[in-house]
């Protein structure tokens, strides 16, 4: 066996296994940069695993960027309900009278001119 000539892709170490490994999920690989690392990988256990860590991280993000945006307005408007009165609702229907109440009275004496036999100064002439 020529251990005293090693096979020069046995001489790949981490950080050229590294770059590769990013070469490859870049698609940017050529066939034997992919054997060189393919070897590596197979004897390197560190690489190994961040390889497939950022296989991994890889499709996720080729999955997020791919996938299409659903529309989702349907179900949402379908889901949104009718505001509901919350605290202080109340003050909308009695505020709402309050206001037709004054409309009323003034409404009287804008048309009439007096308020019947209220005395004149209180009524606008
Ligand atoms: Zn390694």
């Amino acid at each position: 066996m020529p251990h005293d000539h090693p096979d020069p892709d046995r001489s790949t170490d981490c950080d050229t296994a590294t770059e590769l490994i990013s070469a490859r999920l870049d698609g940017e690989l050529v066939p034997h940069e992919r054997r060189r690392l393919d070897d590596h990988l197979v004897r390197c256990a560190e690489c190994a695993e961040l390889a497939t860590r950022f296989e991994v991280l890889d499709r996720r993000l080729a999955l997020r960027t791919a996938e299409p945006v659903p529309d989702l307005r349907p179900a949402i408007f379908a889901s949104v309900r009718p505001a509901v009165l919350g605290r202080g609702g109340w003050m909308r229907p009695a505020l709402a009278w309050v206001a037709l109440v004054l409309v009323v009275q003034n409404a009287i004496v804008l048309v009439t001119g007096s308020l019947g036999d209220t005395e004149a100064h209180l009524a606008p002439r």
